[in-house]
C-alpha cells in the first residue's frame, strides 16, 4: 500500500472532504482519513445545509461567498451546486440588524439581496401579524444543500482520484524534519503536510483554549405548511428549515460547552418546549405544530466566532481547519479553495499573494497562542 503523500487530511466532515477534493483537483497527492464514514459522525451529520453569503462579521465574508474570491469555480463548488436547492434564504430582523448585514455585504453583494421594511413579502404575508417590528432581508442566491449527497460525492471524488481511508481512526501524529508521521493503529503513513479537520473531536493538540465543543440542539416539527425557504429569525434567535411541505427543523437554544465533543452533555435539556414557544411567536399554531424528534448535535467553537485555518504554529507542518462555530457548511468550498491555494503554493515554492494573506490573517491559530502568552 502507498504510504507517502503530499498531504494527509484527517477528518471527512464537510470541511475535510472539501479540502481533500480541492487539493486533489490542484494536482497534489492526497490521502483523506476518517474514523467513521464520510460526513457521518461530527457536526456534518446533522447540518441544516443552509448556504448563504450574508454574515455580520466582515472577516467571514470571503469564506461565505462560496468560492468566489479567487474567481475560479472548482470541483468543490460544482459538487455543492449539484445538490443545492436555490430557494432563497430569509432573514427576519430589526432594522438595526438588517443595516449591519447590509454594511457587512458592502456594495458588491447587494444585487442578490432584497430589503423590505416589513415581512409581508414573505410567504403571502403569513408572518406579518406576528413580526410587526421586524424587517425582512431575502438573499436570493441562498438555499439548502443536500449535505449527505454533497459530502458523499466529495468523498467519492477523492477515492476515485486519490486515497480515501474510512473506518480508520488516527491515533496521533509525530512531526519529523519536514514531514509528519500519521499513526492509525498498526498503520503509519507520512506526508509533507497534514490537515487537522476533526471538528470538535480528534487526537491532535490545538492552541490552548482555542477550540471548544458546543451543543447545537434542533427539533423537527410537523406543521400545516412549512415556510417556502429557510428563515433566520434573528429576533427569536433561531432558524426554521423546511424539510418538506409538512415538516420543518427548528434550532433550539439550550447549549452546553465542553473542551472536547466526547465530554458534552447530549441530553435533550427541555429543548422541545422552548422550540414550540418560539414557533408559536411566528404564528405556528401550537396545537398543530408537533415536535416529532429532538436531537442534540454539536460543532467546534472559538471565542471570537472565527475558525482556525492555518499552521498550528509557525514551524509546524500541521494545518488546522476547525472551529467553524455552527456555520461551517456554507464556508467549506471557500476554505477548501484557500487551503488548496496555500498548500499548493508551499509544495511548489510559490509565494502567497497579498489578498490571500490578508484574508487568512483573521483565522490564524496564532491569535490564541498570542493571547495565552500575553
Ligand atoms: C444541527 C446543526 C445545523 C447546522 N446547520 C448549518 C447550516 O445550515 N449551515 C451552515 O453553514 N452550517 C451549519 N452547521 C454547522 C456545520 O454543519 C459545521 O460547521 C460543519 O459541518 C463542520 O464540519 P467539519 O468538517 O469541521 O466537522 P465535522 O463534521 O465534525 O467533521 C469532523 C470529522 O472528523 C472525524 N474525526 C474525528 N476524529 C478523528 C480521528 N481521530 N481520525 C479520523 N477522523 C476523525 C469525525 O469522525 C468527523 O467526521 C450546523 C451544525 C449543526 C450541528
Amino acid at each position: 500500500m502507498k504510504t507517502s503523500f503530499d498531504v494527509i487530511v484527517i477528518g471527512a466532515g464537510v470541511i475535510g472532504a472539501s479540502i481533500a477534493a480541492a487539493l486533489v483537483e490542484s494536482g497534489l497527492d492526497v490521502a483523506l482519513m476518517e474514523k467513521g464514514i464520510g460526513g457521518g459522525q461530527g457536526a456534518t451529520r446533522d447540518t441544516g445545509g443552509i448556504v448563504r453569503a450574508l454574515e455580520l462579521d466582515p472577516a467571514l465574508r470571503p469564506l461565505t461567498c462560496r468560492g468566489a474570491h479567487h474567481g475560479r469555480t472548482g470541483i468543490v463548488h460544482a459538487l455543492f451546486e449539484q445538490t443545492l436547492k436555490r430557494t432563497g434564504v430569509a432573514y427576519i430582523a430589526s432594522s438595526e440588524v438588517c443595516g449591519r448585514y447590509l454594511d457587512a455585504v458592502g456594495s458588491e453583494g447587494t444585487q442578490n439581496v432584497e430589503l423590505h421594511a416589513s415581512v409581508s413579502a414573505l410567504d403571502n404575508g403569513r408572518f406579518t401579524a406576528f413580526c410587526k417590528e421586524e424587517c425582512l432581508l431575502i438573499e436570493r442566491n441562498g438555499g439548502t444543500v443536500d449535505a449527505r449527497a454533497c459530502v458523499s460525492n466529495l468523498c467519492r471524488y477523492v477515492s476515485e482520484k486519490a486515497t480515501f481511508l474510512d473506518h480508520l481512526a488516527v491515533d496521533r501524529c509525530v512531526e519529523r524534519e519536514g514531514y509528519v508521521e500519521v499513526h492509525a493503529g498498526k498503520l503509519c503513513l507520512e506526508a509533507t503536510w497534514v490537515v487537522d479537520a476533526c471538528g470538535a473531536d480528534g487526537p491532535l493538540p490545538r492552541p490552548y483554549g482555542a477550540v471548544h465543543a458546543r451543543t447545537i440542539p434542533f427539533t423537527r416539527m410537523s406543521c400545516d405548511d412549512a415556510p417556502s425557504m429557510p428563515i433566520i429569525a434573528h429576533h427569536l434567535n433561531t432558524y426554521l428549515l423546511p424539510l418538506g411541505r409538512n415538516l420543518m427543523q427548528v434550532g433550539g437554544q439550550r447549549r452546553h460547552r465542553a473542551d472536547h465533543a466526547s465530554d458534552l452533555n447530549l441530553s435533550v435539556m427541555d429543548n422541545e418546549h422552548d422550540v414550540v414557544e418560539r414557533v408559536a411567536r411566528l404564528g405556528f399554531d401550537a396545537q398543530r405544530s408537533l415536535a416529532v424528534v429532538t436531537q442534540v448535535a454539536w460543532d467546534a467553537y472559538t471565542d471570537d466566532g472565527r475558525p482556525l485555518i492555518g499552521r498550528s504554529n509557525a514551524s509546524s507542518h500541521i494545518y488546522l481547519a476547525t472551529g467553524f462555530c455552527g456555520i461551517g457548511f456554507k464556508m467549506a468550498p471557500s476554505v477548501a479553495e484557500l487551503l488548496a491555494f496555500e498548500l499548493g503554493g508551499l509544495m511548489t515554492g510559490v509565494q502567497m499573494d497579498g489578498d490571500h494573506r490578508s484574508i487568512m490573517k483573521a483565522f490564524n491559530p496564532s491569535r490564541f497562542t498570542e493571547v495565552a502568552l500575553s
